[in-house]
């Protein structure tokens, strides 16, 4: 996977709720014209200083940015734009590099004029072709990806899509073909994202997975998947997003160490 940081400055044209829990930022600038045709559903990089401005001239010479991880939801060419959609998960007043909450806060308060700089795109994993069906797993944090995945799936595809959101005011309109079954659980719901997995009718056939979440969500339904007939880790991208009371950078570490011992 090609990694591409070079920063690009954009500028807030736009901010407003897509749901309760989700805030789309409108982004735009002479550099949305260098980024590539199929920035959609890539992810880029927020850089922040460690006091939470985006204004990267107050850092010193041997200081480095706070990265944090998002994806592209929307790419508009023709209009200069790409938007990003921020889970509002943030709810303190200041951000430190202890507790974090860097991109949820400046999405918060993010006003039109505003200006942010991001390093990317690069891919990710998509779900693979070929398969007999899907099964597509994620929270709020891989809505953006999901959908894209969904508005492109084929008329005759057959399999679940599981979803973890806040409220069920926060599911967006999603066209799903006859084929597929939406699991929805809510903060409201008892069972947890990994148990609604480990409950499904497991069908017939290699499915193609793709599943992004919290990291121990990840981990428990990562080990489910494991013992199901037909499982191939070819045919899956399985990752996690965020961990529970960890900052992006402690995920980070986190996330690598599990990789490398998943892969053995
Ligand atoms: C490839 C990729 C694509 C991603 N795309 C998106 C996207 O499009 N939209 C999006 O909202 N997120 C996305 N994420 C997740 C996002 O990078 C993390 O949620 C990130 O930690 C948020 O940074 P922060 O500065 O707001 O909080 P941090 O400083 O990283 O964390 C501060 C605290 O908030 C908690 N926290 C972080 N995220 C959440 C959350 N979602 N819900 C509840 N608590 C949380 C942490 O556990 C920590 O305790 C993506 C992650 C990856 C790896």
């Amino acid at each position: 996977m090609q990694k591409r940081l070079q920063p690009k400055t954009f500028t807030v044209q736009q901010t407003f709720n897509l749901s309760p829990a989700m805030r789309r930022i409108v982004l735009t600038g002479e550099a949305v014209r260098q980024l590539p045709a199929d920035s959609a559903g890539q992810y880029v990089k927020l850089l922040f200083t460690p006091d939470g401005s985006t204004d990267l001239s107050g850092l010193a010479d041997d200081q480095r940015p706070v990265l944090r991880t998002y994806t592209i939801s929307e790419f508009d060419a023709g209009n200069g734009t790409l938007a990003i959609d921020f889970v509002k998960h943030h709810h303190a007043g200041e951000v430190n590099p202890e507790t974090g909450g860097y991109a949820s806060h400046w999405a918060m308060h993010a006003s039109v004029g505003d200006t942010i700089s991001l390093g990317g795109p690069n891919t990710i994993q998509g779900l693979s072709d070929g398969c007999d069906w899907v099964l597509l797993i994620g929270d709020m944090t891989a809505l953006p990806s999901i959908q894209l995945k969904l508005a492109r799936f084929a008329a005759d595809a057959r399999g679940y899509v599981v979803l973890d959101l806040h409220s069920n005011a926060d599911l967006p309109d999603l066209k799903l073909p006859a084929g597929i079954t939406l699991i929805v659980r809510t903060s409201e719901s008892t069972a947890s994202l990994s148990e609604r997995v480990s409950a499904l009718t497991w069908l017939s056939g290699t499915p193609a997975i793709w599943c992004a979440c919290e990291f121990s969500q990840m981990r428990a339904i990562r080990q489910h998947l494991n013992q199901q007939p037909d499982f191939d880790r070819k045919t899956c991208y399985i990752s996690s997003y965020w961990k529970e009371g960890v900052t992006e950078d402690g995920h980070k570490v986190l996330k690598r160490d599990d990789q490398e011992s998943y892969a053995g």
